[in-house]
């Protein structure tokens, strides 16, 4: 069987059919070959003579058909042959019309085997029924399609009808005479119709007939389906019945002003049900033609597509927003930006270019969950500040943007980064941990730092790094030094992954008094590298940069065999007992087996845990408090110490640090700048030290540069200090004869000590 597939070859198989196809109804009649009986009795009897003259070798039949050579003719005309059965002989003879001079193939067959040689096997019990039929008197004529074998053997379509012509003195028929033509084509024909009309009749889209004033004529199931109507309720009525309010009246006169001139249309249309729902239909209309060429209906193909247009919209919505956070992504980014810099020509906007803080670290030890977690609320904070969501779109990871075009004077937009920063101020609670999380923002300015989208966002990004390299939890606006800064970035990353190899890094160690004994207690073992492409790099620019490229982890590691290799030469050298501090970051802490790595180190140069103190930041710590908190439990519990760098500067709270094991807290230098200047530093120093000794920790001020400094420190009970005031980092040979030779001045010396 042909296959069709809808809807537009099935429309093709429609018009063919006509209109005359109607749906669930019964079969389409033809217009009959009309053959009179009349004229089939008056050849039969005339052939009839014929046939037994011949036998007696008399030519009569010619002449008797040219008596009635009008009757020959139009049977000639009608395409039909002629057959009679004389019953009793059971003798079948037959004969076409061939020409007006006479007959062609003139056969007959006898006996009860001519059934079984030209009427096809699977047709004969039906062929034989249809005579049965009629010879009992059931059936008024005889008529009947069967395959046929003709001459040279093939099987042809025939629709054969006939009537008995002559019966005995007992009414039984003798004389079985009638015509029959071959209806190959006809079959075909109406085989294709049926197949049509079966196709039309189980096809998903809606098909529809209309009248010429575009009223129902017909409809498939499917349309039925569609539209809620019955068709009872359908037929006669106006296709206006359908048509949706979405539509102005002027769009349904325009479809049928197209129809009406040009025959067809295809498009979106808006169509209501029974229920008074609507669905989008995708509608193809032609005409349809009758057999002369004029135009007798329309047929309208629709199809629902109003799921095909959401899952449109949904495309689209996937190719311009984040699936994890809903926020425009990229590719709107760009669109918008594209639009903003095509329509406005050169009117000012900002863009904004946030990065989470550390947002890796916690990706890393969190899993992906929390990660996407964190994300998705960062997002929504975002999202709140900005206000439109439409200005702000992820860019992937934990890169997000913001177009600010309110207020875009330097102030506004900054007071704006600054609202970012402040919503960002507290922790987010993921999975039920709390993670402190700070965003670094870049700003530039169309048209002042960029003049086209890609530059502008190069130009935010570099300007965004800038804010991450001046500690993070800020914002900075572009500025041209941060291009180079880019570039420079890419080569210090480059020098750095070298510098390792090249003996490039070494570690300086600052010293630590305890203002209780007026002694050195301790030093801080800090980075130093000293480039041979770059020159001397300080720390505040490589760490962070190591940190981001995971440089860190060979690097703090080294840090850590260093310090300790430092410390047992130290002791070999008979220096007195000091504590070596080494700083870790976050990265190290939650990457696992810290503290396995740490207790290895130790005990290779027979040190006792004692010996070292981890530094660690408060926001290393939040980063992923949990684990963390673990890697803090495992060192203490192998003696080592633990102090909290920079205290005051991050999430700041020493109720959480309760709960943590450690020992020092570090008060950020920050403060101890502030002290003698600014009375909020006074204040939250010494409620610093109150608390952190509540907690039974103990205090060291870093950065005390002043003796003033140091005094109000004293007076606040503060235990160590560390500071320019007593020495800068110093190199280890340094360091050692710094320690042997220290002596407290006189007038500082602690009651007591
Ligand atoms: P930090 O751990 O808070 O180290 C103290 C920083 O303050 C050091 O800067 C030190 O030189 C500086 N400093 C100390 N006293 C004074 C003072 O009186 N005045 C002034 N102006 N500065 C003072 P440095 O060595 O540049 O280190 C900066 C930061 O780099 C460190 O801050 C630490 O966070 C990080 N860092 C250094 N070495 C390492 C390391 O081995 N591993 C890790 N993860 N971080 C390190
Ligand atoms: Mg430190
Ligand atoms: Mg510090």
């Amino acid at each position: 069987m042909r296959r069709f597939s809808p809807p537009t070859r099935l429309l093709g198989a429609i018009l063919i059919a006509g209109p005359q196809l109607a749906y669930g109804a019964s079969e389409l009649r033809f217009a009959p070959a009309t053959l009179l009986p009349l004229l089939l009795a008056v050849l039969l009897i005339g052939w009839m003579l014929g046939r037994s003259s011949a036998r007696r070798g008399n030519a009569i039949l010619p002449a008797a058909m040219k008596s009635d050579q009008r009757l020959m003719w139009a049977l000639w005309g009608s395409g039909d042959s002629f057959w009679i059965w004389e019953v009793d002989e059971d003798l079948l003879s037959w004969a076409s019309a061939d020409s007006m001079l006479g007959f062609r193939n003139q056969e007959s067959i006898k006996g009860a085997d001519w059934r079984h040689r030209v009427i096809h096997r699977d047709d004969r019990d039906r062929v034989n029924a249809a005579m049965d039929s009629h010879l009992s008197g059931g059936a008024e004529q005889y008529e009947v399609e069967y395959r046929l074998r003709d001459a040279a053997g093939q099987w042809n379509w025939v629709r054969a009808r006939g009537r008995v012509v002559a019966r005995d003195g007992a009414g039984k028929a003798t004389l079985v005479a009638g015509t029959f033509r071959v209806i190959e084509r006809e079959r075909a024909q109406d085989a294709q119709r049926r197949i049509s009309a079966e196709v039309i009749r189980h096809m998903l889209e809606g098909v529809s007939i209309v009248d010429l004033d575009f009223h129902f004529v017909s409809a498939n199931p499917a349309f039925l389906r569609l539209t809620g109507y019955t068709a009872e309720e359908l037929t006669g009525q106006s296709a206006d019945l359908l048509n949706s309010a979405r539509h102005p009246a002027a769009f349904f006169d325009e479809v049928r002003q197209e129809l009406i001139t040009r025959g067809h249309w295809s498009g979106e249309m808006w169509q209501r049900r029974r229920s008074g729902d609507e669905f989008l239909a995708w509608l193809q209309i032609a005409e349809v033609l009758s057999p002369e060429g004029s135009r007798s209906n329309f047929v309208a193909v629709l199809a629902d597509v109003t799921d095909r247009k959401r899952a449109e919209q949904r495309l689209r919505y996937l190719a311009h927003f984040d699936q994890l956070t809903s926020l425009p992504n990229r590719a709107f980014l760009r669109q918008r930006l594209r639009q903003r810099i095509d329509s406005g020509g050169s009117r000012r906007f900002a863009l904004m270019f946030m990065d989470l803080d550390r947002f890796k670290h916690v990706n890393d030890s969190l899993g992906h969950a929390a990660g996407d977690e964190l994300l998705r609320q960062a997002a929504r904070r975002l999202a709140h500040v900005v206000g439109n969501q439409e200005n702000v779109a992820r860019l992937g990871g934990d890169e997000f943007t913001v177009i600010a075009t309110g207020d875009t004077s330097n102030e506004g937009v900054e007071r704006l980064a600054g609202e970012i920063l402040d919503a960002f101020a507290g922790p987010l609670l993921v999975g039920g941990q709390e993670l402190a999380i700070s965003p670094s923002i870049g700003i530039a300015y169309y048209p002042d730092h960029g003049r086209n989208m890609d530059e502008l966002l190069r130009h935010a990004d570099a300007a965004m790094y800038d804010a991450k390299a001046r500690g993070r939890n800020t914002y900075r606006v572009y500025s041209a030094r941060m291009a180079e800064d880019a570039t420079e970035r890419t080569r210090l990353e480059a020098a750095l992954r070298k510098a390792l190899d090249r003996d490039e890094i070494r570690l300086v160690y600052q010293p630590k008094l305890s203002l209780r004994s007026g002694r050195i207690t301790g030093v801080e073992a800090l980075l130093r590298w000293n480039s041979v492409d770059l020159g001397h790099v300080p720390p505040s620019r490589f760490i962070p940069l190591a940190e981001e490229t995971g440089l860190i982890l060979p690097l703090g590691e080294w840090a850590l065999r260093q310090a300790l290799s430092q410390a047992r030469a130290w002791a070999d050298a008979g220096m007195p007992q000091l504590r070596i501090a080494v700083n870790v970051s976050a990265v190290q802490l939650t990457r696992g087996g810290y503290s396995e790595l740490v207790k290895m180190v130790l005990d290779g140069h027979g040190l006792a845990p004692g010996w070292l103190e981890i530094e660690l930041t408060e926001s290393a710590l939040m980063a992923d408090p949990k684990r963390t908190g673990a890697t803090v439990a495992e060192l203490r519990e192998i003696g080592v110490r633990v102090a909290i760098d920079d205290f005051g500067t991050g999430y700041s709270s020493l109720s959480y640090l309760r709960g943590l094991a450690i020992d020092t807290v570090k008060i950020d230098k920050s403060f101890v700048d502030g002290i003698e200047h600014n009375v909020d530093d006074e204040v939250l120093t010494s409620t610093i030290v109150l608390m952190a000794h509540s907690l039974g920790l103990s205090v060291v001020a870093e950065g005390v540069e002043t003796e003033r400094q140091l005094t109000f420190l004293r007076g606040e009970n503060c235990d160590e200090i560390q500071g320019y005031w007593l020495a800068r980092p110093l190199e280890a040979e340094a360091c050692r004869q710094f320690v042997s030779a220290y002596k407290m001045p006189k007038g500082l010396v602690l009651p007591g000590a």
